[in-house]
């Protein structure tokens, strides 16, 4: 798989080393930003949070959109 936004803005194909996690776009290095989602998890009467952050990694489009508030990584 090559990096989608080095396809769709430089029309070049590079190769991936991720997926983004919202939209399976594939990332290549210079393209990927990884987020550290704090996990919930339903405990007893009311919501834990996990021991470690969990990871995600996202194309520029959906850090951009979504990232707002997490973390960063
Ligand atoms: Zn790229
Ligand atoms: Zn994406």
């Amino acid at each position: 798989m090559n990096c989608y936004d080095c396809h769709a803005t430089e029309k070049a194909d590079t190769s991936a080393v991720a997926m983004c996690h919202c939209c399976g776009s594939g990332l290549c290095p210079d393209h990927l930003r990884m987020i550290r989602p704090v996990v919930h998890r339903l405990n007893g009467m009311g919501v834990a949070h996990g021991p470690a952050l969990a990871r995600q990694l996202l194309c520029v489009t959906c850090h951009a959109a979504q990232a707002t508030g997490l973390p960063a990584a």
